[in-house]
């Protein structure tokens, strides 16, 4: 049984969500090219990878450390919106763990919920937008209901993870409302929404993370 979450795994996760930014750069720059302006996967995979850079000088020792500063640098190293969307959760996230090394499981749930309050306070996106809080909204809902239902920590952020891949899915046939996809209209349907394929990730991560899996 997983209960807690300390900074060494919370760490673990930040490195696999780099080298997935990075493995996955393409097909999110694919993605990004229908909708976009092709950029979404170069934006993350350079934004994680100053991430990893700046922690490669030494991993803090508290939560809210650590998290802090993986919003600071993805806020001042991509240029693209998601730079600062991805650096609010962040931020958001550490803020709300404060100055611990490790949190239970409701703590955990509370800090990445508030880190997709900051996402909505940035963007103000909408359930349906065709955005990254597509993804990130159901998983956070899939975590608490998980918990409450007496899963397990890591039980129940592999159920968030699902949830994360299913909201991606499902920005499938949406119109965009936000963003830069949004001046497509209707021709944005067809397509995923490229930062719900990345927050699909950051949750798979995190629940690998947990598990402390090799994949
Ligand atoms: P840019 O759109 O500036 O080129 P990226 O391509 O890196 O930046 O990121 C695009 C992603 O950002 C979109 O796929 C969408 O998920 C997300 N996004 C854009 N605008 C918003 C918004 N207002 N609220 C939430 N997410 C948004
Ligand atoms: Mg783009």
């Amino acid at each position: 049984m997983t209960s807690t979450i300390d900074t060494a795994a919370l760490h673990d996760w930040i490195s696999r969500f780099a080298a997935a930014m990075n493995d996955k750069r393409d097909w999110l720059t694919e993605l990004d090219s229908a909708i976009g302006d092709a950029d979404h996967g170069a934006n993350m995979a350079r934004g994680m990878t100053a991430v990893v850079d700046k922690l490669g000088a030494g991993v803090p020792e508290t939560i809210d450390d650590l998290l802090k500063g993986v919003g600071m640098t993805l806020v001042s190293s991509v240029g693209g919106a998601s730079g600062p969307l991805y650096g609010t959760f962040f931020l958001r996230m550490g803020m709300t763990a404060g100055a611990v090394s490790s949190l239970d499981a409701a703590g955990l749930a509370g800090a990445l919920r508030a880190g997709v309050d900051g996402v909505v306070a940035r963007g103000k996106p909408e359930a349906g937008d065709k955005t990254m809080y597509d993804a990130l909204a159901p998983a956070v809902d899939a975590l608490d209901s998980s918990l409450a239902d007496g899963s397990d920590l890591s039980a129940a952020l592999s159920a968030a993870a699902d949830a994360a891949a299913a909201g991606r899915d499902a920005t499938l046939p949406l119109v965009a409302r936000k963003g830069r996809a949004s001046y497509l209209g209707d021709r944005s349907a067809g397509h995923l929404d490229p930062g719900a394929a990345s927050s699909a990730i950051l949750f798979e991560t995190l629940a690998a993370a947990a598990r402390g899996a090799d994949g």
